[in-house]
């Protein structure tokens, strides 16, 4: 079996996967093991072809490592593949386009393509549980009315409205993992719902003095906060909202540093990339690697969609897993 913790730098990479067939080998190997399952009904008993591609005995289907992955259908060599989800495992800013075009010698579409694809294995996981002390806030991300020509400011925009701005939700449980979303308002209502499902009843949340926050302690929840409005920053030492707003400067960091603007339909992705950043920001490049490949080899069985009715659940049920998400939105 493959050991992922040999790869240390960009050089062992490359040096493993110096064919196609031994990435192919590698991604069946990770993918199924030493028991081929077939993508499209789910049984074990397949047969490898002589051209290395298997074919199901129970459902006649011919099928390959990478069908029903994000590989599939891909006309690049999965070395470059590789070596880009290791370029994304190991920059802590992550990497741009221009970046992977450069390094995978590749167009900057195809480095487009490629980010946007790895970006989406990166879905958060609905059953994330955050407890004991969690600090929450809200972030606007847009450009700055004060930047612009006047011609092309819009009035109203200060603090906390929404008309050129995007809000962004973010959540953290002290010395443990955040939880981050685009929303569409920082209204009471929209937020609360969100906090109910990720927040274990009974933690304590820290926030800013915002009325949106008002509701906690009726919902279950001791809360405490600052007043910012006040200069207030740190009120008994651990009254304060420092862990998000960490997170909220590192995700700016990257975003105006690395990919300079980000579009409001893809912004989603991109939080989800620097929300798993950060909530593996103790692991080795190598592990990250790993995690991403193992992501990305994960299928799901046909029979299982086919079973959906409508093209409505069939999209809900892409959506829960993650990492099949960009194909209802590709
Ligand atoms: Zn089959």
């Amino acid at each position: 079996m493959i050991d992922f913790s040999s790869f240390k730098s960009i050089v062992s990479v490359i040096k493993h996967f110096n064919n196609e067939d031994i990435c192919k080998q590698t991604l069946a190997e990770v993918r199924w093991g030493e028991d081929v399952v077939c993508p499209h009904c789910g049984k074990h008993h397949c047969a490898r072809r002589a051209d290395g591609r298997f074919r199901c005995n129970q459902c006649k289907h011919n099928f390959s490592c990478t069908t029903g992955t994000v590989f599939e259908n891909t006309k690049l060599p999965l070395q470059k593949w590789f070596i880009a989800m290791y370029l994304i495992s190991s920059h802590k800013k992550g990497v741009s386009s221009l970046q992977v075009m450069r390094d995978c010698e590749v167009t900057q579409k195809t480095a487009w393509f490629i980010l946007h694809k790895v970006r989406s294995l990166y879905g958060q996981n609905d059953s994330t549980v955050l407890s004991n002390e969690v600090e929450m806030d809200e972030m606007y991300l847009g450009g700055r009315e004060t930047n612009k020509h006047e011609s092309k400011r819009t009035e109203g925009t200060q603090g906390r409205s929404t008309k050129t701005k995007t809000p962004i939700f973010g959540m953290v449980e002290r010395g443990g993992n955040v939880v981050a979303m685009k929303v569409e308002n920082t209204k009471g209502a929209t937020l609360m719902p969100i906090v109910s499902q990720f927040v274990e009843n009974g933690s304590t949340t820290y926030t800013d003095e915002a009325s949106i926050y008002n509701k906690l302690s009726e919902n279950g929840y001791e809360h405490l906060f600052v007043n910012h409005g006040k200069r207030e920053y740190v009120r008994a030492n651990d009254i304060h909202t420092n862990g998000i707003e960490g997170f909220w400067a590192h995700f700016k960091r990257v975003v105006f540093s690395t990919y300079h603007c980000v579009s409001k339909d893809y912004l989603q992705r991109y939080i989800d990339e620097q929300v798993y950043r950060w909530n593996t920001r103790e692991e080795s490049a190598s592990f990250r690697f790993e995690d991403m490949f193992r992501k990305a080899v994960k299928s799901f069985v046909y029979a299982d969609v086919l079973s959906l009715s409508s093209v409505v659940d069939v999209v809900a049920w892409k959506t829960k897993h993650d990492s099949y998400y960009w194909k209802s939105v590709a």
